[in-house]
């Protein structure tokens, strides 16, 4: 039922996505471009360039071979393949710059227009999802614009597209509204979350929490909504080491939480070790990337450093969740389900990006899309393993709380129950009784018949007491051969009666147990509240106790009301 449930919510969120994307892309689409580069390496002055000087130099490439070069700038021309003559001005739209800035020359001016996915002052008609600059609405097939990447740290591919104004704004409405969606999809899991750990206490909500904040900052970041957000623009300067020090954040967390929800220390003791271990480089990660140094051109150490740690911890992670999910544990056969598809998306993106394939829709919608979903089971999760806790607990409760031999209450839950049963019987000025019951020399029964036949003496004593009982009485097991019996609402002669019926049902029958027949009788010592007497539940024991040595005395198998008690009931 269970996996159904997460299964539809899989396919809703993933068809969601999909029929987003396929809107999306269904406007009009860009329109042809003719795109030439000039070689690697080569970087002129600007004025050279847009003053033509450098137009033959200007190669023809395939328009999805636009790339950030590695160390050097790059310069590109663009040419419309047919004059504009939409009623809408011509964009051009940079996709997957990410944190890269580029600089637009364009007719008639030729004035330098810088762009960046931080950049705070941005044209609010647009999402952040491209970099989208304005042409000329006189845009003829003959006029070349002029576009300047920097140098970047590694070669990574960017589209450069021409759209009418009309038809961008139309799929960028769509791309925001999925992603605002998916946003508060993460934003309402953390709620969850941090209400639950509010609420409960319980750490394990808290390293949900820890989990998701980093995550859904991630979102944030690549997306560039963080930076629309009140203050969002005191992280423009930090550029994409904003997004390394999400990224190496999020790590330690999830690795926290996933050694916590699997309940790894328990069920996978090495593993947790290690994973606990792999958190420490993580911290250093993350305060070095707020320190300048991560950025220097053309050297990415550090984000390197962070996507080998990052899958050395995926795999050692993967591995520890399969061995819990195969010992057993249900919230690692979950996280499985949350993780798995999140994984093979961020694969298929790491891929994306090394192959130098433009960033197919589907993807940049699949992966926020898998994200939320993977929250989702997570939370979902989160129940499973609260219910198994509180199991766990309930189970542990009745255990201090019943004698594993007899089953019967012990002596700590026995006490509890005099002192409710005290305070309750003087407020009604209502009487209430005990017995305290040890049976009669049976070391010597241990000692003939062995210890096995004593357990089971024991078992069938404590059966033949309660057979005796009225209901609401209370039976417990004082410990080795001793019983105590709590009567409610009884007085003195009413006590008196039911001992004497469990002398004699405990004397009447001998005991047939493994095999062999064994004679037992007990002695018994009343106790008792009637208005007035003990003060306290350790003095109401204690009385009974006395009356019990006098009953051994007395030649045992018989029963002793304490004087105390005769004389107030
Ligand atoms: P008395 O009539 O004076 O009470 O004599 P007794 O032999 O019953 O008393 P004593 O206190 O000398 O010995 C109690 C014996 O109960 C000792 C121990 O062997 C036995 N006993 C205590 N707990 C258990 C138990 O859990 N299982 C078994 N089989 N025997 C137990
Ligand atoms: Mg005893
Ligand atoms: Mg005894």
């Amino acid at each position: 039922m269970k996996r159904w449930l997460i299964c539809m919510a899989a396919f809703a969120l993933l068809a969601f996505a999909q029929r987003g994307a396929a809107r999306v892309h269904a406007e009009s689409g860009p329109v042809s471009l003719h795109v030439s580069a000039l070689p690697e390496g080569v970087d002129p002055a600007a004025a050279a360039v847009t003053s033509g000087t450098f137009d033959a130099a200007f190669k023809p490439i395939k328009s999805d071979d636009l790339v950030f070069v590695k160390s050097v700038a790059r310069w590109y021309r663009l040419q419309l393949q047919a004059d504009w003559h939409e009623r809408s001005l011509p964009l051009l739209v940079i996709q997957n710059a990410r944190f890269q800035p580029v600089t637009l020359y364009a007719a008639p001016e030729f004035q330098p227009i810088s762009q960046y996915l931080a950049q705070s002052g941005r044209d609010p008609r647009f999402s952040r999802r491209a970099l989208v600059f304005e042409l000329s609405r006189n845009l003829g097939a003959a006029q070349s614009t002029y576009l300047r990447v920097p140098a970047s740290t590694k070669r990574t591919p960017f589209t450069a597209e021409v759209y009418s104004e009309e038809s961008y704004q139309a799929a960028d409405i769509g791309w925001a509204r999925l992603m605002t969606f998916f946003e508060a999809v993460q934003f309402t899991m953390i709620l969850v979350g941090l209400t639950l750990w509010v609420a409960l206490r319980e750490k394990l909500y808290g390293f949900f929490v820890g989990y998701l904040v980093p995550q859904f900052l991630y979102l944030m970041v690549s997306n560039g909504d963080i930076y629309l957000l009140p203050g969002g623009q005191w992280l423009e300067p930090w550029g994409i080491r904003a997004l390394w020090f999400v990224a190496a954040l999020s790590t330690p967390f999830a690795l926290s939480f996933l050694i916590e929800f699997c309940q790894m220390r328990r069920i996978v003791p090495h593993f947790a070790r290690v994973l606990s271990w792999l958190r420490m480089p993580w911290a250093v990660l993350t305060l070095t990337a707020l320190l300048p140094m991560s950025v220097h051109n053309g050297n990415s150490l550090q984000a390197d450093i962070g996507n080998m740690l990052y899958l050395i911890c995926g795999a050692v992670a993967i591995l520890a969740v399969v061995v819990a999910w195969r010992r057993g544990s249900v919230a690692a056969g979950i996280f499985l389900l949350a993780w798995s598809p999140q994984s093979v998306f961020t694969a298929l993106r790491a891929g994306q990006l090394l192959l130098r394939v433009p960033l197919p829709t589907w993807l940049e919608f699949g992966l926020p899309a898998v994200m939320s979903l993977s929250s989702l089971v997570l939370t979902l999760g989160l129940g499973v393993s609260t219910l198994q806790m509180r199991r766990e607990r309930d189970h542990a409760r009745d255990e201090a709380q019943h004698d594993a031999l007899t089953g019967l209450h012990n002596r700590r839950a026995l006490m509890v129950r005099i002192a409710e049963a005290l305070t309750a019987a003087r407020q009604a000025r209502q009487s209430l009784s005990l017995i305290f019951l040890d049976l009669d020399h049976f070391k010597i029964v241990n000692d003939l018949h062995g210890h096995l036949i004593g357990d089971a003496c024991l078992r069938i004593v404590a059966e033949r007491i309660q057979s005796e009982l009225r209901p609401g009485d209370i039976l417990a097991r004082w410990g080795g051969e001793e019983f105590v019996v709590l009567l409610l609402h009884t007085g003195r002669d009413e006590a008196e009666t039911i001992g004497e019926r469990i002398r004699c049902r405990v004397d009447s029958n001998t005991i047939q147990a493994g095999g062999e027949s064994v004679k037992l009788t007990v002695s018994l010592g009343i106790s008792g509240f009637a208005g007035a007497g003990p003060e306290s539940p350790e003095q109401l024991i204690e009385q009974a106790d006395a009356a019990l040595y006098r009953a051994k005395s007395d030649g045992r198998n018989c029963l002793v009301v304490h004087p105390t008690f005769a004389a107030t009931a």
